[in-house]
C-alpha cells in the first residue's frame, strides 16, 4: 500500500505547486488499500483545446432546442443514474475509499438538482419582461434575456468527485452551456464513467465531455473556456483567477472552510453531539462545509464533551464496500493525511489533548483516526488553517459573545452551525460571518438548493444552487424595443431651444419630488 500512495503522492506534487510541467499519465490507487486501480492518460494543452472547440462547434444546436428538450437529456441522465447506481457507487468507493453511505449522496443529490432546476429552470433564466420604470420610457418595451455562456469548464477536488463536477454541470447544461470537467487527479475515474455513458449509452448530444491531469490540464482548460467554476482550495483559486484574468474570463470560485459550530447553553445537547460528530466525521472530515471548530458554552460544555467523544469514539472505520456497515472510511488523499497528521501534532505540542483518535491508523490504506481534541486554542493550525479531516477541536466559551467573536475569527466564511434554543440560536445565526449558517442542523444547507451556497472572505466568489445558480452560466442581454416614435426623438439632432423647451419640463414633471419644482415655479 505504502508505495502506491508515495508514488500518487509525487504525481500530485505537480498540482500542489500548480506546476505546468505535468506527467503524461496519472496513477490512480484505491486509498483503502493502496492498490493500483487505473492509469488515466493525461491531455496536455493542444487536447483540451480540441476537446473545447468541438463541443463549442456542437453547443448552438443544444441552446436552441431549449429549456425542455435540455431537460429531456437531463432527465436521461437522472434516470442512468438510478438504473447503474450500483456501479457508480462502487467506482467511487474504490478511487475515494469512501464508505457506502457517504458514497450514496452523490448520485441521490445529482437526482434530485436535475430535477430542481430542470423544473425551475424557465422560472429562472426565461425571458423577463419589464415595465418601464418612467414615463418617459413608455414607448419602450423592455425584455432581458439569458443566452448561455457557450462553453463552461469545471474544475474538481477529490472529495464529492461527481457532486462537485456534475453537480455544477447540471445548472450548466440546463441554461444550454457546453461543458468540459477536469475531474481532480485523485478521482479521474467516476466522472470519466459517466461522460462515457453519456455519450455511448445514454446517447447525449455531444456538448459534454472531460479532460484530464493536473496543473497543465486544469490552466488549458481555462484559457479555452468562456466561464470557469472552480471547486478546490484556495492556493489554486487564486491560481485558477489569476490565469483567467488574462482572458478576462469570469470565474466562480467555491473554495475551503473552517466551519464553526457554537452550541449554546440552552441547546439539546445530545442532539448537539451527534451532530457535531456526524458533521465532522462523515465523509472522513473532508467536506469543505465540515464542522472543525466547536464553541460551547460554559455550563454545557462538559456534558457536551462527554457526549461528542462517547459518539466518535463509537464510529466504526474502515471499508465496507456496499455493506453498509461503516461509518468512516479512508483519507482520499495522501496529501490530506500528512496535513492532518500535522494539525494534530502541533495541536498536542502546544498542550491540546486528544480525547480520543489523534493519529494515523496503522497497517493497510491511508486512515486517519477520528479525533477530538480539547485546551485548544487560536494560536494552533487545528483551529486556525483549513485541516479537512476526521478531527474537531473543541473549546470553552463564557457566552455567546465570546462564541460568536471566536467563530468570527478566520479568514474563511462558508459556513457554519449554531445549536441552542431557536430563537435565541436564530439571533446567533445572523452574526456568523459566512454564506450559509444552520440552526440546529449541520451541513444540510448543501441540500436546501433553493438557497445559494458561496462563501464569504476567502471561501470563494460567487455561489452555486438557487436562481443565481443557474443564472450564474448565462450572459443577460438587455432588449429595448421601440413601439412607437416619429422620424426623429426629440433628444436627438438637432439640439434647439425649442425642443430642449419640451425635453426639460417633461423630466422636471416625472422627476421633482415636489409640485413647486415639477412646475419649474419661483421660489
Ligand atoms: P486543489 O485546489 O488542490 O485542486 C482542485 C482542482 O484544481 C484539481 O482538479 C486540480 O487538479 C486542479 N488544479 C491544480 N492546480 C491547478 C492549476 N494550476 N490550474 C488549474 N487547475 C489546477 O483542491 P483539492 O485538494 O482537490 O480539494 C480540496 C479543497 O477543495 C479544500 O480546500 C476544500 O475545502 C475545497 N472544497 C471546496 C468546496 C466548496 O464548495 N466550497 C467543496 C469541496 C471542496
Amino acid at each position: 500500500m505504502e508505495s502506491g500512495t508515495a508514488a500518487r503522492s509525487s504525481e500530485t506534487s505537480a498540482a500542489s505547486n500548480g506546476a505546468t510541467a505535468a506527467a503524461d499519465s496519472i496513477e490512480v490507487h484505491n486509498p483503502a488499500t493502496g492498490a493500483l486501480l487505473a492509469t488515466v492518460p493525461v491531455d496536455p494543452p493542444e487536447a483540451v483545446a480540441a476537446t473545447v472547440a468541438r463541443v463549442r462547434a456542437n453547443q448552438p444546436e443544444w441552446e436552441a432546442m431549449g429549456i425542455e428538450a435540455r431537460y429531456y437529456w437531463l432527465g436521461k441522465l437522472r434516470d442512468w443514474l438510478f438504473d447503474n447506481q450500483d456501479r457508480v457507487l462502487d467506482t467511487m468507493q474504490l478511487e475515494t475509499g469512501k464508505v457506502r453511505a457517504d458514497a450514496m449522496n452523490e448520485p441521490a443529490y445529482l437526482a434530485d438538482l436535475i430535477n430542481f432546476y430542470g423544473s425551475r429552470a424557465a422560472k429562472f433564466i426565461g425571458e423577463e419582461s419589464i415595465r418601464p420604470h418612467s414615463p418617459l420610457l413608455a414607448a419602450k418595451k423592455l425584455r432581458i434575456q439569458y443566452r448561455p455562456h457557450p462553453v463552461v469548464g469545471l474544475i474538481s477536488p477529490w472529495n464529492f468527485p461527481l457532486i462537485l463536477s456534475l453537480g455544477d454541470a447540471i445548472p450548466a447544461l440546463q441554461a444550454g452551456c457546453a461543458v468540459v470537467i477536469k475531474p481532480s487527479e485523485f478521482t479521474p475515474l467516476g466522472v470519466a464513467e459517466v461522460i462515457e455513458a453519456w455519450k455511448s449509452e445514454i446517447g447525449g448530444p455531444d456538448i459534454f465531455d472531460c479532460v484530464q491531469g493536473i496543473g497543465e490540464t486544469g490552466g488549458a482548460l481555462v484559457d479555452a473556456v468562456d466561464f470557469v467554476q472552480f471547486t478546490g482550495s484556495d492556493r489554486t483559486g487564486r491560481k485558477v483567477m489569476a490565469r483567467a484574468a488574462e482572458t478576462l474570463t469570469p470565474v466562480s470560485l467555491e473554495l475551503g472552510g473552517k466551519d464553526p459550530m457554537i452550541v449554546l447553553r440552552d441547546a439539546d445537547v445530545d442532539r448537539a453531539a451527534n451532530a457535531a460528530a456526524w458533521g465532522g466525521m462523515a465523509n472522513s472530515g473532508q467536506i469543505c462545509m465540515s464542522v472543525e471548530r466547536i464553541y460551547v458554552e460554559e455550563p454545557v460544555y462538559d456534558e457536551f464533551v462527554q457526549k461528542l467523544t462517547k459518539e466518535v469514539r463509537g464510529l466504526r472505520q474502515g471499508q465496507d464496500g456496499d455493506r453498509y456497515d461503516k461509518d468512516v472510511g479512508a483519507m482520499t488523499s495522501p496529501n490530506q493525511t500528512a496535513i492532518v497528521e500535522d494539525h494534530v501534532t502541533d495541536a498536542l505540542a502546544s498542550g491540546a489533548r486528544a480525547l480520543t483518535g489523534g493519529k494515523r491508523v496503522e497497517g493497510p490504506g491511508d486512515y486517519f483516526e477520528p479525533t477530538v481534541l480539547v485546551d485548544v486554542d487560536h494560536s494552533m493550525k487545528v483551529m486556525r488553517d483549513e485541516t479537512f479531516g476526521p478531527v474537531v477541536g473543541v473549546m470553552k466559551v463564557r457566552d455567546a459573545e465570546e462564541a460568536l467573536r471566536l467563530a468570527n475569527d478566520s479568514r474563511y466564511g462558508l459556513s457554519g452551525s449554531v445549536f441552542g434554543e431557536r430563537e435565541r440560536a436564530e439571533q446567533v445565526a445572523r452574526r456568523v460571518e459566512c454564506g450559509a449558517i444552520n440552526v440546529n442542523d449541520v451541513l444540510v444547507n448543501y441540500f436546501a438548493t433553493e438557497v445559494p451556497m458561496g462563501g464569504w472572505k476567502e471561501s470563494g466568489i460567487g455561489t452555486r444552487h438557487g436562481e443565481g445558480g443557474i443564472k450564474k452560466y448565462c450572459r443577460s442581454e438587455s432588449l429595448v424595443i421601440t413601439r412607437f416614435g416619429g422620424k426623429r426623438e426629440p433628444s436627438w439632432y438637432p439640439y434647439t431651444k425649442a425642443r430642449r423647451r419640451l425635453v426639460g419640463p417633461l423630466v422636471r414633471l416625472f422627476n421633482a419630488r415636489d409640485w413647486r419644482r415639477r412646475f419649474g415655479l419661483k421660489r
